[in-house]
């Protein structure tokens, strides 16, 4: 086994029924967490319960934010805190250049900014001060996350976002992220083992535009970010469930 994917959360931006849609991609020696979502340690912490190891905050030492939305990066503030503040880990942190700079400018910044010590005094912190912070460098050009080696490419969405290939040894991932329907990126994403697909409504990709894909990709793809009212039971193409591992 070269290459497993656990599924934290599945949910839209919307679901009272899941987490936010959150993958955790492993090696054997490299752990990269795919998003951040709000209630991330609880989120991490179910994985335990639901058949796996249980991971905990200081477990992520990579994270990857594909985009803006509250959704994807909600639980960044409580993993970069407690890491700085309880435990004194740092993370590394990837985005690609559009996503950084918002990421503490319109983000994080009105919480994590200043640190107001006893006597009054002000402490002033940046995001570097939180996190080793690295740039995802042009669409298609590869690049590593310890014995990881993935690409991006931009998605169709409201805010500007990054879908994923993400390759160890002989195996790999193809993520769609957010995105409307993309038979470009379906052509970028399907030569990989395993292709995470969201689908929702509205800006989103129609579960119909998927069902119309060549059987032999939907037989290698599973849904994510899926609203709460989909019957997985009877989904015309596979759901990934919080909990589910692949090991390719
Ligand atoms: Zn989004």
């Amino acid at each position: 086994m070269a290459l497993s994917v656990r599924v934290v959360g599945v949910g839209d931006a919307f679901t009272a029924r899941y987490y936010n849609a959150c993958l955790l991609v492993e090696t054997a020696d490299t752990r990269l967490l795919i998003d951040a979502p709000p209630a991330l340690a609880r989120a991490l912490r179910d994985l335990g319960d639901r058949g796996g190891p249980t991971i905990g905050l200081d477990d992520v030492d990579h994270v990857l934010i594909t985009h803006l939305h509250g959704d994807h990066m909600g639980g960044l503030e409580q993993l970069l805190f407690w890491r700085r503040f309880v435990t004194g880990r740092r993370s590394a942190l990837y985005a690609i250049p559009e996503v950084l700079s918002g990421l503490w400018d319109a983000r994080l910044r009105g919480g994590m900014d200043v640190l107001v010590d006893a006597a009054g005094a002000r402490h002033p912190l940046g995001l570097d001060d939180y996190a080793d912070v690295t740039p995802m460098p042009s669409p298609g050009e590869a690049f590593t996350i310890g014995s990881l080696t993935l690409s991006w490419r931009p998605t169709k969405h409201h805010i500007p976002t990054s879908a994923l290939r993400i390759r160890a040894g002989a195996s790999s991932l193809g993520y769609s992220a957010d995105t409307s329907f993309d038979p470009s990126l379906i052509e970028w994403l399907a030569p990989s083992d395993l292709v995470v697909h969201e689908t929702n409504l509205g800006i989103h990709t129609p579960l119909a535009s998927l069902v119309g894909l060549d059987p032999s990709l939907r037989a290698r793809m599973k849904l994510i970010h899926y609203p709460d009212f989909h019957d997985v039971d009877a989904s015309p193409i596979g759901c990934a469930r919080e909990g589910d591992r692949y090991d390719l």
